[in-house]
């Protein structure tokens, strides 16, 4: 390939798309300038084009870490739709067909792309191979999977960094991920081991044209049949339930509707679970019903409606998910079903996956102490920690140790490396006046999103609405630069979209 091609003619030629979406371009040639590259686009930014369009611009191979395996296909058929030479490897295939793919890409000529999961990384053949191979890019699909505070971790990510110690140290990586928060971009650029000067490009998340809603009710069957009527005959909508069974009954209660609905979960036989999807994709499906176990790597841009007949656990999986509606940036809606005992469920699990605030707290506290005493640094030390021996010196139980450093890392408190139940490095970073400082703010967030939905009467489809930022503050009795900060906050990890205006 021709190294003089620009940018822009490679996307013109081999996508025949005439220009760049917002954020492609600079993310292009900071990968074209040999620099390390973190992408964080929102679902539907277009993310492949990303490292596809420099892989084509630079010579060699460019390796694709992918954690699934439908989404590398998907992509390996899309890249020899175009003319593009790729190959795949994955857990299922043979010996002898892994060794024909690898021998391709270190003798066939123009293979571009190798896709490959992050635990075939590990294998020997394929670190034996890839030293043979003309590497030119390492792409890392869906990184926010590295992160251990991410809501997807897979451990094998954590190996991608060994796979750079064996190609040459001038071959950039780019790593590509749909996530917003800043921990988890931090911790990719970190466990990525990213050289100085790389780039981090951020696209706003803020979906203008993505209505989000939550409907309070007593039947969510009932109001489930009026949201998709509503949303209008033949539209495409995924409703996301918590329990496998869930996601029968509502198909079934669907289909007896008129409604050609779908189960997905991961119960499912491989072959039924290819059957249901592929049938959704192709429109013969209307509605997919399906646990959270579906949704990465789905590419259909006309979903017009994301219905959750339970919240999910945190607002980072809600924005994912919701997410996935309205891909090709038409209008498009995502509805929260809430029953009058949801509240008390979700508070009731908190509860259980957490340990109250008052045990953070004396972890966090004991941290500095432990830093103290046993390593003999200040507040702001880095040591080495065994969770268990730490668990006993200061009575606390290992499970609620082991959980209050996980929130801790998660609100960006302490910083720890390496499985949490092994020995690790714990790094303190911050004092303790910041721990009110979290209680104080994850409470008020709440409140504000409460009070959101409240001013918008729990109306279907009122999304696009502009609200008043003083009568939020009253409302909150807070002061308006409060409200308006939250709000920012809130912008800034995509749940909701937030321009201010000027009161009159
Ligand atoms: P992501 O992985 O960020 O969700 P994809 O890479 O799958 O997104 O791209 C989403 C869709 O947008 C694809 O159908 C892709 O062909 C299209 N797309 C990407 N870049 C452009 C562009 N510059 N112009 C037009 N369409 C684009």
């Amino acid at each position: 390939m021709s190294t003089e091609l620009s940018p822009l003619t490679i996307l013109q030629e081999h996508w025949g798309h005439q220009a760049f979406r917002p954020g492609q371009e600079e993310i292009i040639n900071s990968v074209l300038n040999g620099k390390d590259t973190l992408a964080l686009l929102p679902t539907g930014g277009g993310k492949s084009i990303c490292f596809q369009v420099p892989a084509l611009a630079r010579p060699g191979i460019c390796i694709v870490v992918s954690p699934l395996i439908a989404l590398m296909k998907d992509q390996v058929e899309n890249l020899r739709k175009r003319g593009l030479r790729a190959e795949a490897i994955y857990a299922g295939m043979s010996h002898q067909e892994i060794d024909h793919a690898l021998d391709n890409c270190v003798y066939g000529r123009n293979v571009k792309f190798l896709y490959v999961s992050p635990e075939r990384l590990l294998t020997e053949l394929f670190q034996v191979r890839v030293r043979k191979m003309n590497v030119g890019l390492l792409a890392v699909d869906e990184a926010h999977c590295l992160s251990q505070w991410g809501y997807d971790f897979r451990p094998p990510y954590l190996r991608i960094a060994e796979l750079r110690t064996l190609l040459p140290e001038s071959i950039p990586v780019i790593a590509l991920t749909a996530t917003a928060t800043a921990q988890v971009a931090a911790d990719i650029v970190e466990k990525l081991e990213f050289r100085p000067g790389f780039g981090v490009f951020r696209q706003s998340f803020a979906r203008p044209k993505l209505s989000y809603s939550v409907l309070h009710t007593e039947d969510k069957m009932r109001r489930l049949l009026e949201v998709l009527r509503g949303v209008g005959p033949n539209k495409t909508g995924i409703v996301y339930a918590r329990t496998r069974r869930q996601t029968e009954d509502t198909a079934a209660f669907l289909q007896q509707h008129k409604f050609p609905a779908a189960a997905y979960h991961a119960g499912l036989a491989p072959e039924r679970r290819t059957k249901v999807q592929q049938d959704w994709i192709e429109d013969r499906t209307r509605v997919i019903v399906a646990t959270n176990a579906f949704g990465m790597g789905i590419d259909k841009p006309d979903v017009r409606l994301v219905a959750h007949l339970d919240a999910p656990d945190t607002l980072e999986a809600y924005y994912q998910e919701a997410g996935r509606a309205g891909r090709d940036g038409q209008y498009a809606f995502a509805v929260v079903l809430a029953g009058p005992s949801d509240a008390d469920e979700a508070r009731r699990r908190t509860t259980q996956a957490f340990p109250p605030l008052d045990t953070v707290r004396r972890v966090y506290q004991a941290l500095a102490n432990y830093s103290r005493t046993a390593v003999g640094g200040g507040e702001l030390a880095a040591f080495d920690f065994d969770i268990q021996q730490f668990a006993e010196t200061y009575r606390i139980r290992a499970v609620d140790a082991h959980n209050s450093l996980r929130i801790l890392a998660r609100e960006g408190f302490i910083q720890v490396n390496e499985a949490v139940n092994t020995p690790a490095r714990v790094h303190l970073i911050m004092g303790h006046q910041d721990l009110y400082a979290f209680q104080v703010a994850n409470a008020q967030h709440d409140q504000l999103i409460k009070a959101l939905l409240r001013l918008h009467g729990g109306e279907l489809f009122v999304g696009f609405q502009a609200i008043s930022e003083n009568s939020l503050a009253t409302h909150l009795r807070r002061s308006v630069t409060e409200v308006r900060q939250q709000l920012r906050y809130l912008h800034t990890a995509g749940i909701l979209h937030y321009q201010a205006r000027q009161e009159s």
